[in-house]
């Protein structure tokens, strides 16, 4: 049986992980020279331009290994990164990770065994403190007994998350906010289905977006709703062009979901490939242009700089950086 909204959720034990740096992220001085500190977060979780990145599975067969290979693949074309899969002529097999890894395996570890479809962001992916290496740092939980319909769009998606990129729906100014329908019609009666889901009820009231996510299967409370869905901070943290309902970092939503249905500026059928907007912003955040590069990989040296110079880090983070800093000091 496949859900209709059932969205990403993270282990809890990872996403448990990610709530204590978001802390430990609050605790630091709130300026880093001139700069924010949310500004260097999300700069720091963007891979270095011109980087390969490698990637193994755990599960699954050399056949299902290149369909996702083949499709995520799409994202290099448009951006200065290199996807390595570790193909092996000889064997006919992709590179693998396992559960008994003490080390990192490869950069993106995707796993099949989890519930639902995830991926960390960037370069939490190998970050110690985040995800240990005898874990996934991308999930496609289902995939082996059988591809979903839209299993390239999600491909495309969690491979989105992986090179740094957030939800679209969650633009800072994207006002996808007013156009939820967040609670409730008035007089709503709840009313389920046989999975126990919410649905209208016989008077043709419909529940809201936080009755229906608060029900099987997401089960969420309001605040992890609101995690999922509300626009991030309108910070210059994040590097965003203007809304793009096409984007394939936007989450499919039916109409019933929008005060204004399909009319919805946010509404969108489902997007399956990169789209226009998508591609000029990954050329944006990893350019082939040799002077953009030079800055970039400038301005990540003085965060890290800064950073590590504060010796405030928790033990994993503060090697973490130290290595990237080295690495970094010979592009
Ligand atoms: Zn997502």
């Amino acid at each position: 049986m496949e859900y209709e909204y059932l969205f990403e959720v993270y282990p809890d034990e990872i996403q448990a992980r990610l709530e204590a740096q978001e802390r430990f992220a609050r605790n630091l001085p709130s300026n880093v020279g001139e700069t924010g500190l949310e500004f260097v977060i999300e700069t720091l979780k963007r891979w270095d331009p011109g980087q390969k990145l490698t990637i193994a599975f755990n599960g699954g067969n050399a056949a299902l290994h290149k369909k996702i290979a083949d499709t995520a693949t799409e994202w290099s074309r448009h951006c200065n990164l290199q996807f390595d899969f570790g193909f092996n002529q000889a064997t006919g097999e992709f590179r693998r990770w396992s559960t008994n890894d003490s080390e990192f395996k490869a950069d993106i570890r995707i796993g099949f065994d989890k519930p639902g479809f995830w991926s960390l962001v960037g370069t939490d992916s190998r970050n110690a403190a985040v995800v240990d290496a005898f874990e996934a740092s991308m999930n496609f939980g289902g995939f082996l007994t059988g591809l979903p319909t839209a299993w390239a769009g999600t491909v495309l998606h969690e491979f989105g998350h992986a090179l740094g990129f957030h939800h679209e729906h969650q633009h800072p100014v994207g006002g996808c906010d007013l156009d939820f329908r967040w609670e409730d019609s008035p007089g709503y009666i709840p009313s389920v289905d046989q999975f126990g889901q919410f649905i209208p009820d016989v008077n043709g009231n419909r529940p809201g977006i936080y009755t229906v996510l608060g029900g099987p299967p997401n089960r969420w409370p309001q605040w992890k709703v609101d995690h999922n869905l509300r626009q991030l901070r309108n910070s210059h943290a994040f590097m965003v062009s203007a809304f793009d309902p096409k984007s394939i970092m936007k989450y499919h939503f039916g109409d019933w979901m929008f005060r204004d249905g399909t009319s919805s500026h946010c509404f969108s059928q489902r997007n399956n490939v990169l789209s226009d907007k998508d591609k000029a912003g990954a050329a944006v955040a990893y350019p082939h242009d040799q002077n953009e590069m030079a800055t970039i990989v400038e301005e990540k040296k003085v965060f890290l700089k800064t950073l590590v110079s504060g010796n405030k880090l928790q033990p994993e983070v503060q090697k973490s950086y130290e290595i990237r800093l080295e690495s970094l000091e010979e592009i």
